[in-house]
């Protein structure tokens, strides 16, 4: 955080929002829009709810402080930009690891979360019901390396 979160507050505690000294704000609730920016969220149309005084007035009687940061609740905050192919990727994967069949002899991907919690497989591996092959995609073939070692 620097000074360009800082704005000029000229009714100063007339905005009614509780206010924070320079490192008593609550750790990861209430951030500045600079780090809300930074972790790509924006205020998601959600105003500032608290101020932080900043660090030179920190030391001084509140009514000397004309230079107070905004903060932001993080729990209000809306993503920013929309996910990155990295994080579709992650996402991608952890839906995978939660529809594909973990028996050696099956590895199918369906198409619906599979009750690996409590049945441990698919229904198929489980009691023998056979799965719709509308459901699930055919496990891809195993990688062979055909190159030399
Ligand atoms: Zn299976």
């Amino acid at each position: 955080m620097d000074d360009q979160d800082l704005v000029d507050v000229y009714d100063d505690g007339a905005g009614g929002f509780p206010e924070y000294d320079w490192n008593s704000a609550p750790k990861g609730l209430l951030v500045t829009r600079r780090q809300l920016r930074a972790a790509g969220l924006s205020p998601g149309g959600h105003g500032p709810v608290a101020q932080l005084r900043c660090r030179r007035c920190s030391y001084r009687p509140l009514t000397e402080c004309t230079h107070l940061a905004w903060l932001y609740d993080v729990g209000l905050a809306k993503p920013k930009r929309t996910a990155t192919l990295a994080q579709e990727w992650a996402l991608d994967r952890a839906m995978a690891a939660r529809q594909t069949c973990p028996v050696p002899a099956c590895r199918r991907r369906y198409t619906f979360c599979l009750p690996l919690k409590t049945l441990g497989s698919c229904l198929e591996c489980h009691d023998g019901t056979p799965a719709d092959p509308r459901t699930y995609y055919a496990p891809t073939a195993p990688v062979i390396h055909r190159l030399a070692a």
